[in-house]
């Protein structure tokens, strides 16, 4: 098989894990593995950003906005850096879907660490896009990463069309109005999945709204943490 990125044949190195299907065989030649960056050392224990506080100022701010509800944490798997960069536009806008089965055992480990308290009775719920944003782009990269985990997926939410979010300022994707609805009640634990988390904005405004239709409480899983 070759590399997903290069195309470099990948030789397969055997192991007790890939012998048992335990793991997905590795779609990353080990040198372009080597290019994607964990979120190592300290990080805030509510965004998953670096830092040695163990609340970084953002989420300290949060707090005394004392509003109601938000997701109780969020933990993201990768650093932002320009080989992610790349990877991201050409899986999320140029459409390459096979690209992101690179994340596929990177994000089943990541939950298996962080969230199998949910197993028993947690959903899983990708960020939605819009209808235009969907028909434009082909797929959801979100609901691909929530298809990773072993609980069940629903879409619970739609979204409303709105400007380009990454055409935004950080201020003016702060300050909008929840793009988000949602037709369900619902009393399970949610997970919610995103590919990016930047500002965290998607994410609360999302959280917000499962938890006034009844749900009793929000994570957050995104694969980068921007
Ligand atoms: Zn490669
Ligand atoms: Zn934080």
């Amino acid at each position: 098989m070759n590399c997903a990125w290069c195309d470099t044949e990948i030789i397969l190195q055997l192991s007790w894990a890939n012998l048992m299907m335990l793991e997905k065989a590795e779609i990353l030649c080990p040198e372009c593995k080597f290019d994607l960056e964990w979120i190592q050392g300290n990080r805030c224990d509510r965004c998953s950003r670096n830092t040695n506080e163990k609340r970084c100022t953002d989420c300290q701010w949060w707090e005394k906005q004392k509003e109601n509800g938000s997701f109780l944490f969020n933990y993201s798997i990768f650093s932002y850096n320009p080989f992610m960069k790349e990877v991201i536009a050409k899986w999320k806008y140029r459409g390459d879907y096979y690209l992101g089965y690179i994340f596929e055992n990177y994000v089943m480990e990541a939950f298996r660490e962080k969230f199998s308290f949910l197993k028993k009775e947690g959903l899983v719920v990708p960020i939605p896009l819009s209808e235009e944003r969907l028909l434009e782009r082909g797929f959801n990269q979100a609901k691909m990463i929530a298809d990773f985990l072993p609980l069940e997926t629903k879409e619970l939410l739609t979204r409303l069309h709105g400007e380009k979010q990454s055409k935004k300022s950080r201020k003016e994707r702060i300050l909008t109005g929840s793009p988000f609805f949602i037709t369900e009640t619902i009393n399970k634990p949610v997970l919610l999945v995103d590919d990016i988390y930047t500002t965290g904005t998607t994410l609360r405004h999302a959280a917000r709204l499962l938890m006034e239709h009844g749900c009793p409480s929000v994570y957050a899983l995104t694969l980068v943490r921007g």
